[in-house]
């Protein structure tokens, strides 16, 4: 360990407790995606207070402040801001929002490691730029909302990074350091897992059915019955459902929005939401076209007019091993701190927007414990904060100084080396013929 990372961990220990005062504050206050005002003002004011000039509004909510020299890789160490939908969390908002995902704890990581790497002298060890972005709407939300959203503001996706990458905040960023609460091995008592499994991708689907309403009891002959036509429909994707390969970890699950008017009425309007997600994009696409042909076919069979609008969801992510650079900063954390990579090949069907930003750019995650209860679940918490908060800043804050000391050598090697499906034009280009 040189002086600088003994600096670090130092600064990071010394403010532990205002490190947690805040991870409380964040938790206790939860915002639905894009509308993350308080949360995204509580991050702003904290760059601030750190001699930093933070960029405020980006996609509505998005902060971004930068450290460090012009001429060397830019880092982006990300936090997301949203919360989720999750009426029953004993900490949910008066909304139904509650941070049962564990986003509010990568804020905290994020702000632990800009405490550290602002301190001016290691600030000046950074042989390139360190940017904190805290970036909303990681969470696909509902259609309703998704659609009030897309409406009252100059937003073209539903995932936040997509949104940024499209107006190209990150086209300065050459590598993203994400981290998350533990997903896929909630149960190995690992304090960290290095790397990143891959993710599903997925495409967002509505459908709507129109049919005619008309007296239930007295002329259902005069009727269409939509909620009919989207039983059908559900009938045959679950038949369909043979035909979904292993290897592709297909998952549609749809439920009704809209079933109708009223009990009296033969239902007329008819709304079915659904995700479609797959492990490439690939499969998404063709498994999206056989989800369209069983609700076009029951609409036909029922005589429905059918709609069937598909919105951007997020792109699949690729596995990724830990990096080097992992491997030697976790041992720095101390003997006591579980570290174990990921289980290779093994697949996360739940999806994530950095799925995009892995499209464009190397993505170094790793995930942390801390927590107990199911994500997304009224029983998620943190049962450890100095897991959940305390060491994955510190891992964050060591990760970003081995790759920018040395003249960014690490940082460099890892840009040169990867292959990324899309440039950040045609990422851009991909999103217009989609989004608009
Ligand atoms: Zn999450």
């Amino acid at each position: 360990m040189d002086h600088v990372e003994e600096k670090i961990l130092s600064i990071i220990d010394a403010h532990a407790q205002e490190i947690q005062a805040l991870a409380d504050d964040l938790f206790q206050h939860p915002e639905q995606g894009y509308h993350e005002y308080r949360t995204a003002k509580v991050v702003a004011d904290f760059l601030r207070k750190l001699g930093m000039e933070p960029r405020e509004g980006l996609a509505i909510t998005g902060v971004k402040a930068s450290i460090g020299k012009e001429g060397g890789p830019n880092l982006a160490l990300i936090g997301e801001l949203d919360a989720l939908a999750c009426p029953t969390h004993p900490s949910a908002s008066p909304e139904g929002y509650a941070h049962a995902c564990g986003h509010y704890a990568q804020l905290v990581c994020m702000l632990g490691a800009a405490l550290a790497l602002s301190d001016p002298e290691v600030a000046a060890s950074l042989d390139g730029k360190a940017t904190f972005f805290a970036v909303p709407a990681e969470e696909f939300q509902g259609a309703a909302v998704r659609e009030e959203v897309l409406q009252s503001h100059d937003v073209h996706c539903i995932g936040g990074k997509c949104e940024l990458l499209r107006r190209g905040e990150f086209d300065d960023v050459d590598l993203a350091i994400t981290t998350h609460s533990l997903m896929v091995d909630r149960d190995s008592g690992a304090d960290l897992v290095l790397g990143n499994n891959a993710c599903n991708g997925f495409v967002g689907k509505t459908v709507y059915l129109h049919g005619r309403a008309a007296h239930a009891a007295a002329a259902p002959h005069l009727g269409i019955n939509a909620l009919n036509a989207a039983n059908l429909g559900l009938s045959a994707l679950g038949m369909i459902r043979e035909t979904f390969q292993e290897k592709d970890c297909i998952r549609v699950h749809p439920y009704i929005r809209k079933g109708g008017e009223a009990v009296n009425i033969v239902p007329s309007e008819v709304v079915v939401d659904m995700m479609v997600r797959a492990a490439t994009q690939q499969a998404v696409e063709e498994t999206s076209a056989k989800v369209d042909n069983c609700f076009k076919g029951a609409a036909m069979a029922i005589g429905c007019e059918v709609d069937i609008v598909n919105s951007q969801g997020y792109m699949p992510c690729p596995e990724r091993l830990p990096d080097q650079v992992m491997w030697d900063v976790a041992p720095l954390l101390g003997e006591g701190v579980r570290v174990q990579p990921i289980h290779s090949g093994s697949q996360n069907t739940a999806s994530t927007d950095v799925g995009d930003l892995f499209a464009v750019m190397p993505v170094l995650n790793f995930t942390f414990g801390g927590s107990t209860g199911d994500l997304h679940s009224k029983d998620y918490k943190v049962s450890d904060p100095n897991t959940a908060h305390i060491i994955p800043a510190k891992m964050m804050a060591l990760m970003a100084y081995r790759l920018l000391k040395d003249g960014g050598a690490q940082a460099k090697a890892i840009v040169d080396d990867y292959q990324a499906p899309y440039t950040k034009e045609a990422y851009k280009a991909y999103v217009k013929k989609i989004s608009g």
